[in-house]
């Protein structure tokens, strides 16, 4: 009777007996392949070329996408990747941009990052920062009008 109850690790080669998938080892090998990817993703950030994009993105578009939804016109720190890149070169360079105030990128990164966790692919964001402008009953004229 088989009392195979162990296996080989799935990397080709690799003799260390696993219940099931991979060994430590060759685990924490395929986590740093998706690391790669965020690795060349901050590679592509310090390119020439992605800084050129960069300030041409803030100079034509200097406030940021999200604050000037609920009409708040908040100077853009950020230029973001409307779709997600993950390191692919093509994206980088040909994808949508927006301009994003600092704490509008942060939280859309933090969002994008668990998504990628959920393994769920949503790429209608704009129902949330629908959701959020809508949330807000008296519009722009109760507080704008009086702050100023
Ligand atoms: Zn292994
Ligand atoms: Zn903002």
């Amino acid at each position: 009777m088989p009392m195979r109850a162990l296996r080989t690790c799935h990397y080709p080669g690799c003799p260390t007996l696993v219940r099931s998938g991979y060994c430590p080892t060759h685990q924490a090998m395929r986590a740093a392949e998706v690391n790669y990817h965020d690795r060349e993703a901050q590679r592509l950030y310090s390119t020439v070329r992605w800084q050129r994009m960069r300030v041409l993105q803030l100079s034509t578009h200097p406030w940021c996408a999200e604050c000037l939804r609920a009409n708040i016109y908040t100077p853009a720190t950020d230029v973001d990747h409307v779709n997600p890149h993950h390191g692919d070169q093509q994206l980088f360079y040909s994808g949508e941009l927006q301009s994003l105030c600092h704490s509008h990128h942060s939280s859309k990164t933090i969002r994008e990052v668990n998504e990628r966790k959920d393994g769920v692919g949503v790429n209608n964001v704009s129902d949330v920062g629908d959701a959020s402008v809508g949330a807000g009953p008296h519009e722009k004229n109760s507080q704008c009008g009086e702050s100023a």
